[in-house]
């Protein structure tokens, strides 16, 4: 799963490389960085490995998702349709942007239904924004066919799910444009970071101008400071270190995976043992990023059971409805509409009227599917011992 288990000379050269010019910042400072560009760089080799052609990097994946919908031109009075089953962060940055977050079933891939998404679209629906949750693709083709019917743009948030394809086309590429997070536990890593492709030249240029204070980024003769601006902005730029370490994590991200599918395998087959399991429908197995393995129960009682015999031995999994920061029923924030405004905002308007209220049984198949499946993170080292010790706990829990 994180990136950062393969820390080596690769990253350390990039990062002295950046250290040894004294410049941290991504632009200016001319010519005391030497040529050295190493945000730059890593944009465009993301765009050039993804396919997109335009890259953004940004400060984390919150940002990204953030700066993505305000080029997009996300607002208040806009609805964004999103999954009940994400990270916090993609309906913060939906709020953040002043849209209202509107949540969608799950299906078997564990990703957006797209029958209850078709059921979610009226005529205030701004963005639809699939996650791509666990390392694995979301029914993004039939996902996309029902957006441009209706005529809404697609935001992909492929945070979990970097270097992760269908049929060869990679996840982060069938939508307007796709967001990727490089935080501390990220299949790739930065320590924080984000990114944002598009195919898009326009929508790139608003983001690199939104991201950076509005900064046109136009070469005159006044350099940074006699750039113009069209439009107000915000700070989410990435730093060169950051930068630096991106590229030395881009260039591993495809043996990264690779070691991930084979640690998954393993696991997989014993735990084909386990009577009744299904595992988690994969778009194409070939393009599984393979940072976890998901498998369901056929109720509630056998997944505790289950689940209680895998702790027990050493080889515990998440079960998401217990784990608190992925499904929103269980976020109480949301549901209490706390917020530190004063005025309520984004869940109350200035006028003193709620907004929105969360009904926390408003997914029931979500909630179902969720209390029934049990999820490993994968390693991408995992020692020999490792691997049978939970092959081990797998076939006493097969048991159970
Ligand atoms: C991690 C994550 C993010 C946010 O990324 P940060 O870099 O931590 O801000 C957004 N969406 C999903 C699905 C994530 O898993």
């Amino acid at each position: 799963m994180p990136g950062f288990e393969i820390f080596g000379a690769e990253e350390k050269e990039q990062i002295l490389e950046v250290l040894d010019t004294g410049v941290l910042f991504r632009y200016e400072f001319s010519e005391q960085r030497r040529g050295i560009y190493k945000v730059k760089e890593f944009e465009e080799k993301f765009g050039a490995y993804t396919g997109a052609g335009y890259a953004q990097a940004v400060s984390s994946g919150t940002a990204a998702l953030k700066v993505a919908l305000k080029a997009m031109g996300v607002g208040p009075g806009d609805e964004v349709i999103t999954q009940g089953f994400t990270f916090v962060a993609t309906w913060e940055a939906i709020l953040e942007v002043g849209a209202i977050p509107v949540f969608s079933e799950i299906d078997a891939t564990l990703n957006m239904d797209p029958a209850d998404l078709k059921n979610k679209i009226n005529n205030k629906t701004a963005c639809i924004v699939p996650v791509h949750m666990l390392g694995a693709a979301a029914r993004i083709e039939e996902i996309i066919e029902i957006a441009d019917q209706a005529g809404i743009p697609v935001l992909e948030d492929t945070a979990q799910a970097a270097g992760g394809h269908i049929n060869g086309k990679y996840l982060g590429t069938f939508g307007k444009c796709g967001t990727f997070s490089f935080d501390s536990v990220k299949t790739m890593t930065t320590g924080e970071g984000g990114m944002i492709i598009t195919d898009d030249p326009k929508l790139h240029t608003e983001m690199s101008e939104y991201h950076d204070h509005g900064h046109d980024h136009a070469v005159n003769p006044g350099g940074r400071g006699g750039e113009g601006r069209s439009f107000i902005g915000f700070n989410y730029r990435m730093m060169e270190l950051q930068g630096a370490i991106g590229i030395a994590q881009l260039a591993k991200l495809d043996s990264m995976v690779a070691a991930q599918k084979k640690n998954k395998h393993r696991l997989k087959e014993s735990l084909s043992l386990i009577p009744g399991i299904r595992f988690r429908e994969l778009m194409d197995p070939t393009g599984d990023s393979a940072t976890f393995l998901s498998f369901s129960l056929a109720d509630s009682d056998h997944r505790k059971r289950v689940g209680k015999v895998l702790q027990e031995n050493g080889a515990a999994a998440i079960c998401w409805v217990e784990n608190s920061w992925h499904f929103y029923p269980k976020w109480e924030h949301l549901l209490a509409g706390s917020t530190q405004t004063r005025s309520g905002w984004p869940f109350t308007d200035p006028g003193g009227k709620r907004r929105v209220v969360y009904d926390p049984i408003a997914l029931p198949v979500s909630a179902d599917l969720l209390d029934r499946t049990l999820v490993y993170p994968i390693s991408i080292r995992m020692s020999e011992t490792r691997l049978q010790d939970m092959e081990e706990a797998i076939r006493k829990a097969a048991e159970a």
